[in-house]
């Protein structure tokens, strides 16, 4: 029926999907771009005759598009114990290892470690039979709708050990990529749309529905006349393109009339309001109703219009710093909105309008569109906040208000806001041409972003390694990302007693460089079991789990020294137990020169922070 909700998967029943399987096998296998791309070509045109046909291929093939069944539920780690169950392995086997181990690698995993679907391929050769059980594409499509409409594991393990019975080891290997919504094709998705129908990425675009694409464009040699946007569907956002510093940026928007806004760090968020419905839609197109509990009233109460779409970044106000939180709060404050709690700390800054009443508004100027935004939304203080200039940059600041956009007149007005931004740490700016259109997906640089460089803060930050984590993909298996740690300050003339940790790092330095550090540490690097062990004494840690290293090292006398350095602004933590920690941290130098208890202790590190604020 037409009102499945979760999609209907009619369609595909001629197709089996050993056929696609092998399509996935060619396309990966293919050096050229030109070459995958005929190569899907080829399999539309032979195998996709019915228009259903279409969607029910293309849905597999760009999975990560796909809206019209909800998330699996299904990260690596819960896919392996529901694939142990669903092939009655026990909890101990070396397979099952493997399976769970798969960043590490397990017994004899080697080259496969870090890339999930090969470590399953691997096992589930070893028990799946070499036959196809000649699967369906609408067969599959059907597990893939009840597999994710499935409550509980123990569901999805059995509708998994039904997969399994009807395909063999290979096909078994690209659902499992499929479900991960990864299937490494080395081909873009812009190639498969244009491919599919000229007018396809288009029409993607303005209505993020994979469906409804393959639906409406289902005679390849009939054009489509461009659709506008509409209300309820999500849009794929305006860009912004990076440049490398303010003067960059003036020469490219050069006679231009500019504005100059704070580049905000929380989640972009368009909301479309039709009467009392709402939807938040985020940057991958999926609504965030949870963002209702919080925003419903105010929103309802004062945008003025029935129906419209904005444009803006959810964030989350912290009251008692009297300013915005740090990013990666909003999933948690999002959270405690659910569940009823703090909801009111959740603020919305529309920074343009792209709907109104009845029509769309994205062919107006930015200029007019900031027009119509203050028409339409009444700003309510730390609650709903409309970014349109504010006067020039004498009305900067004044008395500490923040003012988050400016008009800019020459290049260094732009200076001069960039670093008041910086300083009052946020992210960044972003320059907009006023005179530009909003545009889906585009990034050809009407709207510029400016972030700071990477600086050394003054002096050297020699820190400490203190733990690994194990890399995934090219560094599966080993050693990739260290947490390193400051000391804490030891009394005159002696060594340091404990290290606090402070960052994660990994990039910086060479594979090669990595690989010396890490084979130079390998002797002492200790695996502990969380939660039945703690970390070593030594070391304090918060307990969040998430930034726990997966090795320790085993006393700090063992370990080595690293330079790092930084973006000039640092982030208060709660993840590491340091009162600050770096924001995209970089190894510097490896200082092998240096012994242990050199490492700079917290409260040199408070200082130098302190004082670099003030420059
Ligand atoms: P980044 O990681 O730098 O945020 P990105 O790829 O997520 O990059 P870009 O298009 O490059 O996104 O940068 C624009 C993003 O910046 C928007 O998606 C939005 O989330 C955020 N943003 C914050 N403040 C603004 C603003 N005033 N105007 C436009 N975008 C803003």
């Amino acid at each position: 029926s037409a009102v499945d909700g979760g999609g209907s998967s009619i369609g595909g029943e001629d197709i089996k999907f050993s056929v696609m399987v092998s399509l996935f096998q060619w396309i990966q296998k293919s050096k050229s771009s030109a070459q995958k791309r005929s190569k899907f070509r080829k399999f539309l045109d032979a195998f996709c005759r019915k228009p259903q046909d279409n969607f029910a291929a293309m849905r597999l093939i760009l999975p990560g598009l796909d809206r019209e069944r909800g998330s699996y539920g299904l990260k690596e780690h819960v896919l392996a114990t529901c694939l142990i169950d669903a092939l009655a392995m026990s909890r101990d086997s070396d397979d099952a290892r493997r399976l769970l181990n798969w960043r590490k690698g397990g017994p004899k995993t080697g080259s496969n470690a870090g890339n999930f679907s090969l470590v399953a391929a691997e096992v589930l050769q070893r028990r799946q039979g070499m036959a196809s059980a000649g699967l369906t594409i609408k067969e599959l499509n059907e597990f893939l709708d009840h597999l994710a409409s499935s409550e509980n594991r123990a569901e999805k393990t059995s509708i998994l050990s039904d997969l399994i019975r009807k395909t063999n080891a290979q096909e078994m290997k690209w659902i499992i990529m499929i479900i991960l919504k990864d299937l490494k094709l080395g081909i873009s998705e812009k190639s498969i749309f244009h491919e599919f129908h000229p007018d396809a990425e288009d029409l993607f675009n303005v209505t993020c529905d994979l469906k409804l694409v393959c639906e409406k464009l289902r005679d390849r040699s009939q054009r489509h006349k461009r659709q506008d946007i509409e209300v309820g569907k999500a849009v794929r956002p305006q860009l912004a393109l990076r440049v490398s510093n303010a003067s960059a940026a003036w020469k490219k928007l050069h006679g231009k009339e500019v504005v100059v806004e704070c580049k905000f760090d929380g989640d972009r968020i368009q909301i479309h309001k039709n009467n009392s419905d709402l939807n938040f839609f985020s940057r991958n197109f999926l609504d965030h109703q949870e963002y209702a509990h919080g925003m419903l009233d105010v929103i309802t109460q004062n945008i003025l219009v029935d129906k419209c779409i904005l444009d803006g970044e959810m964030l989350v106000w912290d009251a008692s710093m009297n300013r915005f939180a740090e990013f990666g709060s909003n999933q948690e404050i999002a959270k405690a909105a659910r569940e009823g709690l703090d909801s009111d700390r959740q603020v919305y800054i529309a920074f343009d309008i792209l709907y109104v009443g009845d029509t769309s508004v994205i062919h107006r100027s930015l200029k007019e569109r900031q027009e119509i935004l203050q028409e339409v939304v009444k700003p309510i203080k730390g609650r709903l906040e409309i970014l349109v200039p504010n006067g020039g940059l004498n009305a900067h600041r004044p008395s500490g208000e923040p003012c988050w956009s400016i008009i800019a007149h020459s290049v260094d007005d732009v200076d001069k806001f960039f670093k008041e931004t910086v300083e009052n740490r946020d992210e960044g700016i972003v320059l907009k041409d006023l005179t530009s259109k909003w545009e889906p997906s585009d990034r050809s640089g009407k709207w510029l972003k400016l972030k700071p460089e990477y600086v050394r803060a003054g002096s050297d930050l020699d820190v400490l390694i203190i733990g690994g984590y194990y890399g995934s993909g090219r560094h599966g298996g080993e050693v990739a990302q260290f947490l390193v740690g400051l000391a804490e300050r030891p009394a005159p003339n002696t060594y340091p007693r404990r290290f606090i940790s402070f960052c994660r790092v990994g990039t910086g330095v060479s594979d090669e460089e990595r690989n010396t550090i890490v084979t130079r540490l390998k002797p002492y690097f200790r695996k502990y079991e969380y939660p039945k062990q703690a970390p070593p004494a030594f070391y304090q840690v918060t307990n969040n789990a998430k930034e726990r290293p997966d090795v320790w090292v085993e006393s700090p006398e063992k370990s080595i020294i690293v330079s790092i350095t930084s973006d000039i602004r640092t982030i208060r933590t709660e993840v590491f137990a340091a009162p600050y920690s770096l924001r995209f941290p970089r190894i510097d130098r490896v200082r092998y020169d240096k012994p242990w208890h050199e490492c700079l202790d917290v409260q040199s590190f408070v200082d130098l922070v302190h004082s670099s604020n003030g420059t």
